[in-house]
């Protein structure tokens, strides 16, 4: 008894060691960032403590995920919106002299809220007001900082997205993002502002898919810009169990690699409510570098279980499929791209990604399904399988540091916090080993 008694005396006073602890480090971390940073823009109108009515705002502000977004989640002890260089290397510089632990934020879509939650004390450097881009049309290229936000799923960050590898539906005619960076400026560990030639070829390789925040703050990308058709074409067809959708995508696994590049064919299987029963729909989402007159043949030729129409088909300017991609309804005006706050909360959300090598047989796939119908409760199962090839073929799987292969993308789309606990035992390690 006394022992158990000593042991929570213990770690009781550890606790309140390690509360004042932190406390006095984030006052003298707070102290410390106005001599680090350009007085001409004041450091002060880019910090804000618990005790600022706009705290929790700003913090929600990028919170994608509502599993992150409860009572318990552990907040920051202070989040600072960088208005200039200068803020983000006072915060790191500070941050390192003072023990206190970083989270970088651009986007905020980190599958696990990496860049906002953390187990130990901890501030938010939080890049969003730093999104400026830059293009040179006469070089085809653009400097874009890492707090534009991008991607088919069009709030993802530029921060986030490019140091992580960066996919997206021209994959497979100009490779991942990371395939068309050519410069970067990155602030290191002692607060120096770098770019390619003063960080070297190896931390430039390492930025490159291998995450940015476990080797600084990237500010921002210069990219080489994609020269894309003035109108490109879509589809979005769906087949259910009961329509052959197994068969299809026997077909789809044979040919979505290897045909023409200009055609990126994405498989997206999910759990939908049929006559009162579950049953599994595939949806074929698919961009193509052309006109619909070229497709259809095309997919007649190489994907004919498809059965693509003519009516399947919307030709569009390229601008306009990053609405089509996102689910936006055909008509919706181009100006929500520049809202960056979610439009879908409350959203639970678990992803998790994976690689074929090999096609998945029949039985495979007909395991998979039985797997997403049997979860249970209310939740939405969802996979997205992207293929590669084309131009993802000819990169070096060397060249940078995001692997390579066919990519999967497990998600789960919850309704309640709870469930994930019960997909991550029972469903993800079926699907992942
Ligand atoms: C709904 C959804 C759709 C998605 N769609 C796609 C897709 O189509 N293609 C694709 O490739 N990926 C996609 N992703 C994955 C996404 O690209 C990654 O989660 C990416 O890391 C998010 O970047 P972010 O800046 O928005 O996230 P954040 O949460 O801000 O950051 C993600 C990670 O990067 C670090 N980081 C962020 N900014 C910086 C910085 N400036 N310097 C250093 N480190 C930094 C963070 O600390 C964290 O570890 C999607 C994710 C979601 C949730």
């Amino acid at each position: 008894m006394k022992s158990l008694l000593f042991s929570f005396l213990f770690l009781f006073l550890f606790f309140l060691s390690h509360i004042s602890a932190s406390n006095s480090s984030i006052d003298t971390f707070l102290e410390c960032l106005p001599s680090h940073s350009n007085p001409s823009h004041p450091i002060s109108n880019s910090i804000y403590t618990p005790t600022n009515s706009s705290f929790l705002s700003v913090l929600q502000n990028y919170i994608r995920d509502s599993r992150f977004n409860t009572s318990t989640t552990p907040k920051p002890l202070a989040i600072v919106t960088a208005l200039d260089v200068s803020h983000v290397q006072a915060t790191v510089i500070c941050a390192k002299t003072n023990g206190v632990k970083i989270r970088i934020r651009s986007g905020g879509h980190d599958f696990e809220g990496l860049s906002y939650i953390s187990n130990v004390p901890f501030v938010i450097l939080d890049m969003f007001n730093l999104r400026s881009i830059d293009v040179d049309i006469p070089s085809e290229t653009a400097f874009i900082q890492a707090g534009a936000t991008l991607g088919v799923c069009f709030t993802v960050g530029a921060g986030g997205h490019f140091s992580g590898g960066g996919y997206g539906n021209m994959l497979r005619q100009y490779g991942l993002s990371i395939d068309n960076i050519i410069d970067a400026e990155v602030i290191d560990a002692n607060g120096r502002l770098l770019n390619r030639e003063s960080m070297g070829e190896d931390l430039f390789w390492a930025i490159r898919g291998g995450g940015g925040a476990s080797f600084g703050v990237i500010l921002s990308w210069k990219i080489n810009l994609v020269r894309v058709p003035e109108i490109v074409t879509v589809f979005n067809v769906q087949r259910t169990l009961a329509q052959g959708a197994t068969d299809v995508v026997i077909q789809w696994q044979q040919v979505a690699s290897t045909v023409d590049r200009k055609l990126f064919i994405r498989v997206q299987p999910e759990t939908i409510q049929q006559g009162g029963s579950k049953t599994v729909q595939v949806t074929f989402i698919a961009l193509y570098l052309g006109r619909a007159s070229s497709l259809i043949p095309l997919m007649n030729k190489s994907f004919p279980l498809l059965g693509l129409q003519a009516q399947d088909c919307t030709e569009m300017p390229w601008i306009n499929t990053t609405l089509f991609w996102n689910g936006n309804p055909t008509g919706t005006p181009l100006e929500v791209l520049l809202n960056r706050t979610s439009s879908r909360r409350p959203y639970y959300g678990k992803h998790k990604s994976d690689y074929v090598k090999t096609p998945i047989p029949r039985a495979g796939l007909e395991t998979i399904w039985k797997k997403m119908i049997e979860v249970q409760l209310d939740n939405i199962v969802r996979m997205q399988w992207n293929p590669y090839g084309g131009r993802m073929s000819e990169i070096p799987e060397d060249a940078t540091a995001f692997p390579q292969t066919l990519l999967i993308l497990i998600s789960f789309i919850l309704k309640y916090e709870l469930i994930e606990l019960f997909i991550s035992y029972q469903t993800l390690r079926f699907f992942l080993t």
